[in-house]
C-alpha cells in the first residue's frame, strides 16, 4: 500500500484516468474530462465524492431493480458473508445455490424446471448456445447435424464468442468477425423502420415471413431460434408487435427448433411482468437471465432448461453425455443469497403491483414529446424506454451518429442531475422499479429539457 490516507476526490480522478480502461468507452475523450466518481447510492440516487446527487435513470446499466442499497438486500448479504463468501458447486452444493434454483423455478414461465448458474448474462448465453449443441448432437446422433443459429440482426446476446456470433450490432460485433461462427439471420420487427416497408398495425405481422422461410427451408439445420423477447434492447429499444413472440414460439415447435430467450435485460420486472415471456404465455426451450438477477448487487446469471431438454444430457458417465460446462465462481453464495432476498422483495413489497401505476404515469409523462420536431419515436415496453432522435420527423432523417446527439443529451441531464446512458440516437430510460412518482417526475422532466436544449441548437 501506497497511503493509507482515504484518497481525494481529485487523487481518484486522476488515477481511474492513469489505471482504468473503462468499457464501450473511446479512452481519449474519456481522458479530456475529469470523470464522474460514484461514491454512494440510496434508492433511486447515486452521490457523487462531491456528495452531489444523482438520479439514477438507466438503474446503473439495467441492474437495479428495488433501489441501491436496500436494506434486505444489504442484510442478506451480510448474513452470508457470516457463514461463507463462495464455495464451488463443482461436486459440493449450498443452500443459497438451492433455495435461489428452487425458487427461480417456482417463477419462472412453467416447464423451466433446471437452474445452470453462470456469471453475467454473457455466459448465460453462452450456456444456452451449448446445451442446444449438445441437446440435438445427443438426442440425434449421426442424423445431419443441427447446429446453426438463427437470431436477429441488430441483436445483442453479451460480448463473449458465442455471443456475439449470435450477435447483429455492426458496430460492436463485425471487428471480430473471426471469433464469430455463421448463423442465419432474420430482421427483427423494427416497426418504425419497417425493413419491409409494411405499415403497421395492418401488416399483421408479415415480419414473420422471412423467419418461417427461413425455418421452412432449413430446420435441418437449425438448433435454435434465439430471440430478446418483446424488446430488443441493446438495438435501441425495438418493441416488438403483439402476437410475435407467440408465433415465433409457434414456429419452433412446428419445426422442430429450440426457442432460446435471452430474458437478461427484460427479466424481473423491467416489462410489467416478472419475465416479458410471460405477456405472450410462452415458455422458452432455454431462457438466460442475470441482470436484475441479485437486484443489482452481485454478478450472478442462470440459464434455466426444460425437463426434456435436461434429460438429454443423461446417461452412464462413460457415455459422456456429461454438460462439460463451468466456472470458477458458479453458484456463488453471496450472489445466490442476494438473489433470494431480491425476489423475497418482489413479495413483500409487492413490487410488480405498485410498478403498474408507474408504467401508465411514465407513459402519460412522455406523451407530449411525441409531437416534438425531433423525437422520431418513443418505444415503451414497462420500465423500458427508448426515445429515438431524428434530424427530421417526416422523413425519419436519422441524425448523424458521428453527432453523438445522444451523449449530448446526456451531459444536459447529468448537468440537471440525472444520469443516462444512450444507444446512439435514441435515450434511454430504465429506472429502478422502486423510483417514486415524484422522482419519475423529475425524471421525465430533466430528460424532456435536456431533449429541447440539445435538439434546438443542433
Ligand atoms: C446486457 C445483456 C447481455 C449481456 O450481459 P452481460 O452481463 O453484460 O454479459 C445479454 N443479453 C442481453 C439482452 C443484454 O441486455
Amino acid at each position: 500500500m501506497t497511503s493509507h490516507r482515504t484518497p481525494t476526490p481529485a487523487q481518484l480522478q486522476r488515477w481511474d484516468r492513469r489505471y482504468v480502461w473503462h468499457p464501450f468507452t473511446q479512452m481519449e475523450e474519456w481522458e479530456q474530462d475529469p470523470p464522474l466518481v460514484i461514491q454512494s447510492g440510496k434508492g433511486a440516487y447515486l452521490y457523487d465524492t462531491d456528495g452531489r446527487r444523482y438520479l439514477d435513470g438507466v438503474s446503473s446499466i439495467w441492474l437495479t431493480v428495488h433501489g441501491h442499497r436496500h436494506p434486505d438486500l444489504n442484510r442478506a448479504l451480510r448474513r452470508q458473508l457470516d457463514r461463507i463468501a463462495h464455495s464451488t458447486l463443482l461436486g459440493l452444493t449450498s443452500p443459497p445455490a438451492v433455495l435461489l434454483a428452487r425458487d427461480l423455478v417456482r417463477i419462472a414461465p412453467p416447464g423451466l424446471t433446471k437452474v445452470f448458474y453462470s456469471d453475467d448474462g454473457s455466459t448465460a448465453m453462452e450456456v444456452a448456445l451449448k446445451m442446444a449443441l449438445q441437446y440435438w448432437e445427443q438426442r440425434r446422433p449421426r442424423i445431419q447435424p443441427k447446429n446453426r443459429f438463427l437470431h436477429f440482426t441488430l441483436s445483442y446476446h453479451g460480448d463473449t464468442a458465442g455471443a456475439m456470433s449470435i450477435g447483429g450490432i455492426d458496430l460492436f460485433h463485425k471487428r471480430y468477425r473471426a471469433l464469430r461462427v455463421p448463423t442465419f439471420t432474420a430482421e427483427p420487427p423494427y416497426c418504425y423502420r419497417c425493413p419491409l416497408s409494411l405499415s403497421y398495425p395492418t401488416c399483421h405481422l408479415r415480419c414473420l415471413d422471412p423467419v418461417a422461410k427461413l425455418l421452412k427451408t432449413r430446420h435441418r439445420e437449425i438448433a435454435a431460434v434465439v430471440i430478446e423477447p418483446l424488446v430488443q434492447a441493446a438495438a435501441g429499444m425495438i418493441t416488438a408487435p403483439p402476437g410475435y413472440l407467440s408465433k415465433i414460439r409457434e414456429l419452433c415447435t412446428r419445426y422442430h427448433v429450440l426457442l432460446i430467450a435471452d430474458e437478461v435485460a427484460t427479466g424481473f420486472g423491467r416489462t410489467g411482468r416478472l419475465f416479458a415471456c410471460e405477456h405472450e404465455r410462452v415458455t422458452p426451450d432455454l431462457m438466460a437471465v442475470s441482470k436484475g438477477l441479485t437486484g443489482g448487487y452481485l454478478p450472478l446469471a442462470a440459464t434455466l432448461s426444460t425437463d426434456e431438454i435436461y434429460r438429454a444430457f443423461l446417461g452412464r458417465y462413460d457415455e459422456f453425455k456429461t454438460f462439460f460446462h463451468g466456472h470458477s465462481y458458479t453458484g456463488n453464495a453471496l450472489g445466490c443469497a442476494v438473489a433470494l432476498a431480491n425476489l423475497e422483495v418482489f413479495r413483500k413489497e409487492h413490487t410488480l403491483r405498485r410498478l403498474q401505476p408507474k408504467i401508465r404515469a411514465l407513459s402519460r409523462l412522455l406523451d407530449p414529446l411525441n409531437t416534438w420536431p425531433h423525437v422520431g419515436e418513443i418505444r415503451q415496453r414497462g420500465f423500458m424506454v427508448g426515445i429515438e432522435l431524428v434530424q427530421d420527423r417526416a422523413t425519419k432523417t436519422p441524425y448523424p451518429l458521428a453527432d453523438r446527439i445522444g451523449h449530448r443529451v446526456a451531459q444536459e441531464a447529468r448537468k440537471r442531475g440525472l444520469l443516462l446512458r444512450p444507444l446512439g440516437n435514441v435515450i434511454v430510460l430504465m429506472p429502478p422499479l422502486s423510483i417514486t412518482l415524484p422522482q419519475l417526475t423529475r425524471l421525465v422532466r430533466i430528460v424532456s429539457a435536456s431533449i429541447r436544449t440539445v435538439t434546438a441548437a443542433a
